[in-house]
C-alpha cells in the first residue's frame, strides 16, 4: 500500500494545476547551477552541484554535477563559482551613523540632514553589497530607524536585543547629557544608591532586571544586552553591574527564552562575564588592566580563556573596534576603493573635511603624531586582543561573527566593509578560514536560534545565498569577489547594490 499516498499526493497536485479557479500562482523557481557549494555543515564535502529556489525557500540542494533542473526553473549559471549561505553580522547599530556626532545625528541642521538621509537610505545595500543578508542589533535607541531600515525595498534580515541594559548612570548612558540619557536608555538597571540621580518618573520596580528583561521581550527581540564597563577617558569610574543584578537579568533571559550577551572588553570584565554565565561577550578582550604591560598572554588570562573554550560562551572578537579608531591615523584608510561604493559621496567628502574629522581630536587628546598613534594601537590593544583571539583560535572556541559597527562615532567602521576588514582582522589573529566562515554562518545562527531559517544550505531554510567568485576557504579576498546576492529567493547583482552602480 507504499504507492497510495504518492498516488493521493499526485491525484492533488493534478487537481490543484488543473482548476482555473485557482488564483495561486506558479512558484517562481530558480536553478543555481555549475557552482562548488560551500556550507557549514558540509564542509568536508566541497562538491561541485546545483541549488534550487522556489519562492524565498531552497527546496534542493544536489551534489552532483548531472543533476537536472524542473522544466519551470529559470537556470542561473554560477559560472564555476563558489555558493555560500548569507553573511550574518550579529553585532550591528543602525540608527548611529559612522563618523557623525549623537548630536548631530539627533538634530542635524538642513546642511547635513540630505547627508545623512542618503546614508540611511544606502545603509541596507551597503550590508548586502558585502554579503550579510542577517543582522542584529544589539541596542535599539532609536526604533524608528530600524522599522525604516525593515521597510527597505531590498534589506538583510533584522533582528535586535531591544532596548538595552545599562546600569542607570553608567556605560554608555553616561556619553548622553544627564538629559537626554534616560530618553536613549529607557531601559535601564534601577540603582537605589542613585534614587538622587535618576529623574522621579523612573520608578525601581519597572526597571529591576526581570522588568527590564521582559520589556524587551515584549518589544520583540531575541536577546538582551548588558554592559561591565568602568569606562575611559574623562569617564573611567562609572557605576557598574553588581553580580546580583547580573543573576537577575541571567534568569529573566533565560525565562524569556533570550540569549544574554554582555560588553565586556578587559580581564576584569570577561571575567566578570563568565561568573554571570553570559551565552554571549560581545568584546575581545583589548584590556588586560595591570598586566597590559606583558608582552606574552598571561597565564591568570588563559585561565580564564580556558573557562571560555569549555562553557562554549559565545565570543565576538570585534577586533575592528580597535581598527576602526587607528583610520583615524591611517592616511590610507579613506582611499580604500570600496568606500565610494558603500558611503554615499557627500558623507564621504564631509568625512575628509575639517568638520568630518572631529572625532580624531576626542581619540588623540594630546595631538600626537600619526605614527605614533598607530603603533599605540599596534603595540597595545590590537596586539593583546590578537593574542587573545589567537589562544581562543588555536582551542576552537565559539566564535560568533560580529563586527560592532559603528562602535564609536568613528568613519573607521563603514557598514558592510566593517565586516570584511574584520573577517580580515580575524585571520590574521589566528582563525582559519574555516573558523571565519562558521563563525559568520552556521555559528551565529546556532546562537541566536535562527538556524532553522539561515546559516546554512540546506533544503527549508531560506534562500540567502551569495555567489563568490573565490572560495572563502582559500583566501579572506573571496569574500569581496561576489557576483550576485539572493534576498529571500530574489537575486541582486552586487554592482547594482552600490552606491553609483558602474554602467
Ligand atoms: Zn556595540
Amino acid at each position: 500500500m507504499k504507492f497510495l499516498p504518492m498516488v493521493l499526493a499526485l491525484l492533488l497536485s493534478v487537481a490543484a494545476f488543473a482548476d482555473p479557479a485557482s488564483n495561486e500562482p506558479a512558484p517562481r523557481r530558480i536553478w543555481i547551477t555549475d557552482v562548488t557549494i560551500v556550507s557549514p555543515e558540509n564542509l568536508a564535502d566541497l562538491a561541485r552541484g546545483s541549488v534550487l529556489i522556489e519562492n524565498e525557500r531552497i527546496v534542493r540542494v544536489e551534489r552532483k554535477v548531472s543533476a537536472k533542473p524542473p522544466a519551470d526553473a529559470t537556470v542561473v549559471s554560477g559560472e564555476g563559482g563558489f555558493l555560500i549561505p548569507g553573511l550574518i553580522d550579529s553585532h550591528v547599530h543602525l540608527a548611529s551613523v559612522p563618523g557623525v556626532a549623537p548630536e548631530l545625528n539627533a538634530n542635524p541642521d538642513a546642511a547635513h540632514a540630505a547627508m545623512l538621509a542618503d546614508y540611511y537610505k544606502q545603509l541596507p545595500r551597503s550590508y548586502l553589497y558585502f554579503g550579510y543578508t542577517t543582522l542584529i542589533d544589539l541596542a535599539v535607541v532609536n526604533r524608528q530607524v530600524l522599522d525604516d531600515f525593515r521597510r527597505a525595498p531590498l534589506h538583510p534580515d533584522l533582528y535586535d536585543c531591544g532596548p538595552s541594559l545599562p546600569l542607570a548612570n553608567g556605560y554608555p548612558m553616561s556619553f548622553a547629557s544627564p538629559a537626554l540619557r534616560f530618553q536613549l536608555f529607557p531601559n535601564f538597571l534601577y540603582d537605589p544608591a542613585q534614587s538622587a540621580s535618576i529623574p522621579a518618573e523612573y520608578t525601581r520596580q519597572d526597571h529591576t532586571p526581570a522588568a527590564a528583561v521582559a520589556a524587551d521581550k515584549r518589544a520583540g527581540a531575541i536577546c538582551v544586552k548588558t554592559y561591565f564597563e568602568h569606562g575611559f577617558g574623562k569617564d573611567r569610574n562609572l557605576p557598574i553591574i553588581t553580580p546580583g543584578m547580573a543573576a537577575g537579568v541571567r534568569k529573566a533571559a533565560t525565562q524569556n527564552a533570550l540569549v544574554m550577551m554582555m560588553h565586556a572588553n578587559s580581564f576584569e570584565a570577561q571575567q566578570f562575564a563568565v561568573d554571570a554565565d553570559v551565552d554571549v561577550i560581545a568584546h575581545g578582550m583589548w584590556n588586560w588592566g595591570a598586566l597590559d604591560g606583558q608582552p606574552e598572554l598571561p597565564p591568570e588570562i588563559q585561565t580564564l580563556l580556558d573557562r571560555i573554550v569549555q562553557k562554549r560562551t559565545g565570543y565576538q572578537a570585534t577586533i575592528q573596534v580597535m581598527g576602526g579608531l587607528r583610520a583615524y591615523f591611517d592616511a590610507e584608510y579613506l582611499k580604500m576603493p570600496a568606500i565610494p561604493h558603500v558611503i554615499p559621496a557627500a558623507l564621504l567628502a564631509w568625512f575628509d573635511s575639517p568638520g568630518g574629522k572631529w572625532f580624531r581630536k576626542e581619540i588623540d587628546e594630546d595631538n600626537m603624531p600619526d605614527a605614533e598613534m598607530r603603533e599605540g594601537f599596534d603595540r597595545g590593544p590590537i596586539r593583546r586582543v590578537r593574542q587573545v583571539v589567537g589562544y581562543l583560535a588555536a582551542r576552537n572556541a565559539n566564535f560568533l561573527f560580529g563586527t560592532d559597527t559603528p562602535s564609536a562615532p568613528t568613519y573607521g567602521n563603514l557598514p558592510g566593509l566593517n565586516g570584511y576588514l574584520e573577517m580580515q582582522q580575524l585571520h590574521e589573529a589566528g582563525l582559519s578560514l574555516e573558523q571565519v566562515f562558521k563563525a559568520a554562518t552556521i555559528n551565529n545562527a546556532r546562537e541566536f536560534k535562527l538556524d532553522s531559517q539561515v546559516g546554512s544550505i540546506e533544503p527549508g531554510k531560506v534562500a540567502n545565498l551569495v555567489l563568490l567568485r573565490k572560495s572563502p576557504l582559500e583566501s579572506v579576498d573571496a569574500y569581496d569577489s561576489i557576483v550576485t546576492v539572493w534576498v529571500h529567493g530574489k537575486p541582486i547583482s552586487r554592482n547594482s547594490l552600490a552606491v553609483s552602480p558602474n554602467e
